[in-house]
């Protein structure tokens, strides 16, 4: 008997986890050791949760071992509320958050109460393939708008306004960006907003890089200008509080709320349905909020991720034919590789070559749904010594590489 998948994956693509990956595990099964660089999971690189993150989890654990609310912990939601209005969103209150398991569940909970088959959201491309997979999962359509290398991979206002038509119910803003680390200035998100104001879109801002920022960037939430625009902001724990194992994020939703009752009601029915979040994880919520926010000190050039990423732009500049656009979030580099000097038909089959020859493991850059052949995604978080080791065999690997 054969068992086949639903028709409702054959859209659905997620390469950061794809058949790269499993080619990498056969070969470590092999005995082979590969330096992978291809998933932003502090835990795996050294970093250590804060102390105070960890304390919350095991005072409460007795007390977390049944279900919560289905929203969340009050404790929890208060304080991202909290967190919310004191960064200027209005009317952020309790009622309005949803602690879910990682933004991973909650991405998808906002995009199967909103949409129906034949609907279309506005994605930027390249993007975090979440949320192009998710999109697809609905039976919706994701429509990708461009963003601009040569302006620091700022989206592309006009191409995103041609992209609108009767069917987009939503636009998503991935800022700062995986994988460009792009920080989007507070004018672009303002024309974003404008456009969904106009076409009366959902707003979906994906901030879970929101507190690593290097050089001085400045993070602006989009909910914080688009009062009359119903935002649903995400972020959670995976990356500035540095443990993506326990499944703890959320989701605020802000704007006029009376005008959008009914999608409210789906996303109740969701979140009952998946009857709530990890529990223990949701006492790490407020704590994190609270605490000292370590992260800030780790991105300056003297901290280890500023110092990571620093050493890594620098090596990767001296290859001939690469160029990289100064990322000023978030935990990655996404390279280009002249495609007058590497011509390069397959980015998949340059990934599994590099992984063949080199034992490294990078994601390229169509898994992120860039339509060129011509990026790879590299993640910063691993020790310099080990970056210095792995930009070494990227380089090796590309003065050998014919296309
Ligand atoms: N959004 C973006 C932009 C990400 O890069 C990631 C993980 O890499 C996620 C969401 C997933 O986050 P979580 O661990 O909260 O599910």
């Amino acid at each position: 008997m054969r068992i086949t998948q639903s028709a409702k994956l054959a859209d659905v693509c997620y390469d950061i986890r794809g058949p790269v990956l499993a080619r990498a595990k056969e070969l470590e099964a092999e005995g082979k050791h590969i330096v992978k660089l291809n998933i932003g999971n502090p835990g795996a690189f050294g970093f250590e949760a804060p102390p105070e993150v960890i304390a919350a989890v095991v005072e409460n654990l007795q007390r977390a071992s049944g279900y919560s609310d289905s929203k969340g912990i009050p404790a929890a939601r208060e304080a991202v509320a909290r967190h919310y209005a004191g960064i200027g969103v209005a009317g952020a209150g309790a009622e309005d958050v949803y602690l879910g398991n990682g933004v991973s569940e909650l991405i998808q909970v906002a995009l199967q109460a909103l949409l129906d088959s034949g609907d279309e959201v506005l994605i930027p491309s390249p993007d975090y393939p979440l949320w192009t997979a998710a999109v697809s999962l609905t039976g919706a359509r994701p429509v990708h708008y461009r963003c601009d290398e040569s302006a620091g991979w700022a989206p592309d206002l006009e191409d995103l306004r041609s992209k609108v038509t009767p069917r987009t119910k939503a636009v998503v803003v991935i800022n700062p960006n995986n994988p460009t680390g792009a920080v989007y200035p507070r004018a672009v998100l303002e024309q974003i907003a404008a456009v969904a104001r106009e076409h009366e879109l959902v707003l979906m801002a994906d901030e879970i890089y929101d507190r690593i920022l290097y050089d001085g960037a400045e993070h602006t939430s989009v909910a914080v200008l688009a009062p009359d625009v119903l935002t649903l902001t995400f972020s959670g724990l995976s990356k500035a509080y540095l443990v993506a194992g326990y499944r703890a994020g959320w989701m605020l939703v802000a704007g006029p709320k009376q005008d959008a009752r009914e999608y409210l009601e789906g996303l109740e029915i969701l979140t009952n349905m998946r009857l709530c979040a990890n529990h223990p994880a949701q006492h790490a919520v407020a704590a994190a909020l609270a605490g000292p926010q370590s992260i800030q000190a780790m991105t300056l050039p003297t901290g280890r991720l500023g110092a990571q990423r620093n050493r890594s732009l620098e090596l990767l500049a001296a290859i001939p034919g690469v160029s990289c656009v100064r990322p000023e979030g978030a935990l990655y580099l996404f390279p280009r590789l002249d495609p007058d000097v590497y011509r390069v038909k397959d980015d998949q089959q340059l990934v599994l070559d590099l992984l063949e020859q080199q034992h490294l493991l990078l994601v390229q850059g169509t898994g992120f749904n860039l339509p060129t052949t011509d990026h790879l995604r590299i993640v910063t978080l691993p020790p310099v010594d080990v970056l210095e080791d792995a930009i070494g065999r990227l380089a090796a690997f590309l003065s050998g590489y014919a296309g």
